[in-house]
């Protein structure tokens, strides 16, 4: 068995069954990431548009494709004809473009919104109110080719676990609230997109039913 194997094995029995690991393979080569697919594995997250354009046309086409970094709309484009969930929608405006490409490609893409719950002043993400007024408008509602499925975030980069718990329990809370305000009659939204290698098992505590894993898979990476 590789060592990516037994990671993927390890992990996959401390989830519950409805959690989905997506196993994050930005920076790592193709290689690498077949012994992941070869283990079974058919969620992959990467965080740079290029990155994943170049793996999606090497790999097999089974794979789902999350894009979990920051989006930057004028790379939508790239990324439409097959992605299968984009974490990272963080302004009403890229969210309007996500619906454009989709529509040009004839399909509905899948999206997370995206909070901004850590202390760190640099993560990207929307305030509770912010997104509240975006799903509040009729333009919004009446996107076709883009459909919220959840929300994501990431806790603060810090060993302190009553502080990281606390984000993600706001996570939860604010997943809660639009659930119930704007989404009661829609099961489809249902994903609430938290915990890293190093939180993971907390987030999973805490609600989450989707858990974006790197390091703890393929090993520890150069910074990126
Ligand atoms: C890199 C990354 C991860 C995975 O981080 P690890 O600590 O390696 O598990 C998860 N989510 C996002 C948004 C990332 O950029």
């Amino acid at each position: 068995m590789t060592f990516v194997a037994q990671q993927l094995e390890h992990i996959r029995q401390e989830l519950p069954n409805h959690v989905t690991l997506v196993a994050v393979s930005k920076t790592h080569p193709v290689e690498l990431i077949m012994q992941a697919y070869e283990a079974g594995q058919r969620h992959f997250g990467e965080n740079r548009v290029q990155e994943m354009v170049a793996k999606h046309a090497e790999m097999p086409k089974d794979i789902c494709w999350h894009l979990i970094g920051h989006l930057q709309r004028n790379k939508v484009c790239e990324i439409a004809p097959f992605v299968h969930l984009i974490h990272g929608i963080d302004s009403e405006r890229l969210l309007l473009e996500v619906d454009k490409q989709a529509a040009l490609n004839h399909r509905i893409i899948d999206v997370l919104l995206q909070f901004h719950i850590a202390s760190e002043e640099t993560k990207f993400g929307f305030e509770l109110e912010e997104a509240e007024t975006m799903l509040a408008s009729e333009q919004i509602k009446r996107l076709a080719n883009v459909r919220a499925v959840g929300v994501m975030g990431m806790a603060s980069f810090t060993n302190n676990t009553i502080q990281v718990r606390q984000e993600f329990r706001q996570l939860k809370s604010i997943y809660d609230s639009l659930k119930q305000h704007f989404f009661a009659d829609q099961s489809h939204f249902s994903t609430l997109s938290m915990g890293m290698s190093g939180d993971y098992a907390l987030a999973v505590e805490e609600g989450s039913t989707m858990v974006r894993v790197g390091s703890a898979i393929f090993g520890q990476r150069d910074f990126h």
